[in-house]
């Protein structure tokens, strides 16, 4: 599925797009997202009764395709243009590929697939990660404060690979180590480890402490964290959207790795249930 005329016989009708997510979700048959039995009424296309218990869901339910005016047609044909291989990805393109009106529904279809990949279960890093933590001045409300970020990046010999980031003591992780056991798979050599409970994670035997030889210098984690502070600056984050941007970063960054697969991604957004039950929220704000 290379070119954009391939992906468009696979996928390029509605009910095409509904059939294979409809596999992804139900690789084993209808499940009812409520009492779990696998015998339902097929109410339409997208919609189904649970024979026990009479609950209705659709495939989309609860997840970012549900309520959205996008056509499944569309989603997918973004996530195709967001897992493929070559260049830069950017909203004006993917605005463009999609001929829709507007720069800000490309921009939102970006950020909520970059969302689902955050919280892609068995999306973490592994080998030997480079880890630094910087204090970053934020602009918080009228006073400045520091808050500190850490973040994570593979090494593959001279090469960095895909990387992490977040917020430590804020909302995101309580402290390093929690950062390091959700982002950084078990078993992997940690370089520039420093702080002070730190050993929690070697006594233990989950993570290798790797020595910095003299001549090495970090850059990766570094540059991750330059880049960071600087758009800080530059856009004059405020802290409601730091976790956004770190996300896209980092979404960006792994995506031109070609570490995110088509399929993988979908199958993400399809078992990505923000709400519990898959159930329909009275309003959803998605577009
Ligand atoms: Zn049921």
């Amino acid at each position: 599925m290379d070119t954009l005329e391939d992906f468009e016989k696979q996928f390029g009708v509605e009910k095409q797009c509904l059939d294979y997510l409809t596999r992804l979700r139900w690789p084993n048959g209808y499940r009812c997202p409520r009492c779990h039995h696998d015998e339902s009424w097929k109410i339409s296309d997208k919609k189904y009764k649970c024979k026990n218990c009479g609950y209705q869901t659709t495939v989309t339910a609860g997840t970012i395709f549900q309520d959205s005016h996008v056509p499944l047609t569309d989603w997918l044909k973004a996530a195709w243009y967001l897992t493929s291989s070559s260049g830069k990805k950017t909203a004006a393109e993917l605005q463009k590929l999609l001929g829709l009106g507007s720069n800000r529904t490309a921009q939102l279809m970006m950020d909520k697939f970059s969302l689902v990949w955050d919280s892609c279960v068995g999306y973490q890093l592994e080998g030997t990660i480079e880890i630094q933590t910087r204090k970053i001045l934020l602009p918080i409300s009228k006073e400045k404060k520091f808050v500190l970020f850490i973040a994570a990046v593979e090494l593959y010999g001279a090469k960095a690979g895909r990387v992490r980031m977040g917020i430590v003591r804020e909302k995101f992780y309580q402290n390093e180590n929690e950062f390091v056991r959700k982002t950084i798979a078990p078993g992997s050599k940690l370089l520039g480890v420093r702080w002070s409970n730190s050993n929690q994670l070697f006594q233990t035997g989950e993570y290798e402490r790797t020595a910095k030889r003299p001549e090495y210098t970090f850059k990766y984690a570094v540059k991750a964290l330059d880049d960071l502070a600087s758009s800080i600056e530059r856009i004059r984050a405020q802290k409601s959207t730091i976790p956004r941007y770190i996300r896209q970063y980092c979404f960006r960054k792994n995506r031109l790795l070609g570490k995110v697969e088509f399929e993988t991604l979908l199958k993400a957004a399809i078992d990505f249930q923000p709400t519990p039950y898959g159930e329909l929220p009275a309003k959803s704000k998605a577009k």
